[in-house]
């Protein structure tokens, strides 16, 4: 068992001080009550911090450093279990994958690439007129985002090539998706379609539920989660871990001691 975390001690040290004795407040300026001040000053501000002892709240943000995990177990092909010096930590190995794939997929559509993967057959998109006229008016804006679309006439559009990292056999899906957007709400800006766009290549590559991963994959995904710049949600907005503190534990199984008790019960 993990010894539970002692309260913060106020620690009072002896004051040997002769009083100082002042007549009207005007007096609170001088030097002698300046100098107890600054010797004093210490035990005073250990005093502020003293009610430290209620439950510390688990706050979950991006500023928090983010745990060292040592894997224990996958649970139902799900979820992932690790333990760290602060407890135990159950993680959804889809989210935190999503938030894995979601940064690296970010970059990658930031970078302005030439490297593209040249498809063997060409895919061939046809819309309506109207439709046709709404994508040619976006067109360098798709390509923006490594959508080449090349006007194939008569409301046709072909793609011959696409950026490497996209997902081999969802090429079309994937192009299809994206033209859609467009079509539903052009005025989007290119940051926001790189991000709607990162967070579906994240989620059409992620591993779902029931997917056992062996301890190779579990450990490389825990490493490569606590690399990320928000490692705590998916990009979704989802907790990629849930945290038991180990005094969280030490509650739940009453191994907490009661102070009326003495040490009776030995654990
Ligand atoms: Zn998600």
């Amino acid at each position: 068992m993990a010894p539970k975390k002692p309260a913060p001690v106020v620690k009072h040290e002896p004051v040997n001080y002769t009083p100082i004795i002042i007549n009207d407040s005007s007096q609170l300026a001088s030097a002698e009550i300046k100098e107890w001040d600054q010797k004093y000053q210490p035990t005073k501000t250990k005093e502020v911090e003293a009610p430290v002892t209620e439950p510390v709240e688990i706050k979950e943000t991006p500023e928090d450093k983010f745990p060292t995990l040592s894997y224990l177990a996958q649970m139902h092909g799900t979820y992932l279990l690790a333990q760290a010096a602060d407890g135990l930590y159950l993680i959804d190995q889809h989210a935190a994958q999503e938030r894995c794939k979601y940064e690296y997929y970010r970059t990658e559509i930031g970078k302005v690439s030439p490297a593209k993967q040249e498809l063997l057959v060409p895919i061939i998109l046809s819309y309506p007129t109207a439709e046709s006229l709404k994508i040619t008016e976006n067109i360098d804006k798709l390509a923006q985002l490594g959508v080449e679309l090349e006007d194939f006439g008569q409301n046709t559009f072909i793609v011959r090539r696409h950026p490497i990292w996209f997902k081999k056999g969802q090429e079309e899906d994937t192009i299809k998706e994206m033209v859609e957007w467009f079509l539903v709400d052009h005025k989007l800006t290119i940051a926001q379609f790189r991000e709607k766009t990162a967070i579906m290549m994240s989620c059409k590559r992620s591993i779902k539920a029931n997917h056992h991963l062996d301890e190779f994959q579990a450990k490389s995904l825990l490493e490569q989660l606590a690399k990320c710049e928000n490692p705590f949600n998916c990009p979704h907005g989802r907790p990629t871990l849930v945290h038991f503190s180990n005094s969280d534990l030490e509650h739940m199984f009453k191994r907490i001691q009661d102070p009326h008790q003495g040490n009776s019960h030995e654990m």
